[in-house]
């Protein structure tokens, strides 16, 4: 008896090591395919992003704001006195969310009131009841486009107290809170990030490995700032100086159309909570700077910069994607009557910077053989992210003020300039492997 059931037991071990191989072979099998359809998605995903268009406007119009902003500093910035103001009669006409007009009152000579209307089409419109999550809904495919090895640039446009900081970062508590409520006012680079994070896991099955870099820099004045640099940030007695001030930044474009920026501070992001720190740190910087520098953060462009380089040591693939996020200067038309010195430099220097970048797209579309980047320190930056290789989203921020509404109207007619350019179909610059 005892030998019979050895010799079933003999048989059964056999029979499931039999088994074991094939399984062990389907799961080599799976796994070899996945990795090619890793590839097809990529290709396919860059169709699609093709066909959606190389530059995409969306607009977004911020709520009216029924408490007052909550925060020192937005308090301080925001043009828009919470329930003062009339709201402008704003109208979303079509179905797919991708018109939006303004209705605006004039006095004419004659002393009567006639009504013009202004309308606009984007890639898409957000109205005010739009959460930060349907927002980034929008944009994460870019950002996967950035993690397939494509530069990206997402930009916010428009006056100060529009939404700008709201959309890129969301309120400074949002990232760390436990609150679902406040969490889900996160912004869009947090987003980002997490993201980032959770693909980068999903595609080590399919043997890639990702590095995330970030840096975070303030460009005032035409001269480059490090948002996560230490000094004016540890000494108490020394507010004055502002983040980083006494380090001098320069842009060097080296081989491979790799973009850096001397003594910068470059976190690796090894963990989502990292991110959260990250914010708090610049925005911290930042606001050391401002109480001197009177609003300054209206006044400066702050470009966060992510770097994923990746790579598959199973197909031997390597990529090198950049993702930026800029919350642009203050659009505001700054008279430069009156000002003098450092006032009339500094609103010099916004204004050219923003009619720049306009230009540069501009240029970019009409496929000139001269673009002028180096006519502004933002777009000298981000000469390697902008154009052939990359994908660029703009979002024009909107206040609903009708007290605003000149500004509005210069912004959505900035926002339609850079829509009507369509860049040509992007190339995946190639990485030695
Ligand atoms: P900007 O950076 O363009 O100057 P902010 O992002 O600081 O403007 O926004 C101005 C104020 O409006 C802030 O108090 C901000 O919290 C609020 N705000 C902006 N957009 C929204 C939104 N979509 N939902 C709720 N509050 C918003
Ligand atoms: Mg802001």
């Amino acid at each position: 008896m005892t030998e019979d059931t050895l010799k079933q037991r003999e048989e059964t071990i056999e029979s499931l090591e039999t088994k074991l191989d094939k399984t062990r072979d389907f799961i080599k099998n799976l796994e070899h395919r996945i990795r090619l359809e890793e590839t097809i998605r990529r290709r396919l995903h860059n169709t699609i992003q093709e066909l959606k268009g190389n530059i995409r406007v969306f607009c977004r119009v911020r709520p009216g704001l029924s408490s007052a902003p909550n925060s020192r500093l937005s308090s301080k910035i925001t043009s828009a006195r919470p329930d003062q103001d009339a709201l402008a009669t704003i109208k979303y006409p079509d179905q797919e969310g991708r018109e939006i007009e303004f209705a605006h009152s004039t006095e004419t000579a004659r002393g009567s009131q006639v009504e013009k209307s202004y309308g606009f089409v984007f890639d898409r419109v957000f109205q005010p009841s739009s959460t930060q999550s349907e927002v980034f809904e929008e944009i994460s495919q870019l950002v996967q486009s950035a993690l397939d090895g494509y530069n990206v640039c997402i930009f916010a446009y428009g006056q100060t107290g529009s939404g700008k900081t709201y959309t890129m970062e969301g309120p400074l508590k949002s990232t760390s809170s436990t609150d679902s409520k406040v969490h889900g006012e996160m912004g869009m680079i947090p987003r980002s990030v997490l993201q980032i994070y959770e693909h980068a896991r999903e595609l080590e099955s399919k043997g890639w490995k990702y590095k995330m870099e970030g840096q975070y820099v303030e460009i005032y004045n035409e001269t480059i700032h490090d948002l996560l640099g230490n000094e004016g940030s540890n000494s108490s007695s020394d507010l004055t100086g502002g983040s980083s001030s006494s380090k001098k930044h320069e842009i060097r474009h080296g081989p491979g159309g790799r973009t850096t920026i001397t003594d910068i501070t470059t976190v690796v992001l090894t963990s989502p909570e990292k991110v959260a720190a990250l914010i708090r740190k610049a925005a911290h910087n930042r606001s050391v700077g401002s109480t001197q520098m009177n609003e300054r953060s209206s006044r400066s462009h702050c470009v966060f910069t992510l770097r994923l380089s990746g790579t598959n040591s199973i197909t031997d693939e390597a990529s090198e994607g950049v993702l930026n996020l800029i919350d642009l200067a203050g659009s505001e038309r700054l008279s430069q009557s009156g000002a003098t010195g450092d006032r009339l430099k500094e609103t010099q220097a916004i204004n050219k910077s923003l009619s720049c970048l306009g230009d540069v797209i501009y240029a970019i579309a009409n496929k000139d053989p001269h673009i002028p980047y180096r006519n502004s320190k933002l777009t000298y930056l981000l000469q390697n992210s902008l154009g052939g290789n990359s994908k660029t989203l703009m979002f024009v921020n909107i206040s609903p003020l009708a007290s605003n509404f000149n500004e509005t109207l210069c912004s959505l007619r900035f926002a339609t300039k850079v829509n009507s350019c369509t860049i040509g179909t992007a190339t995946k610059r190639p990485i030695r492997g």
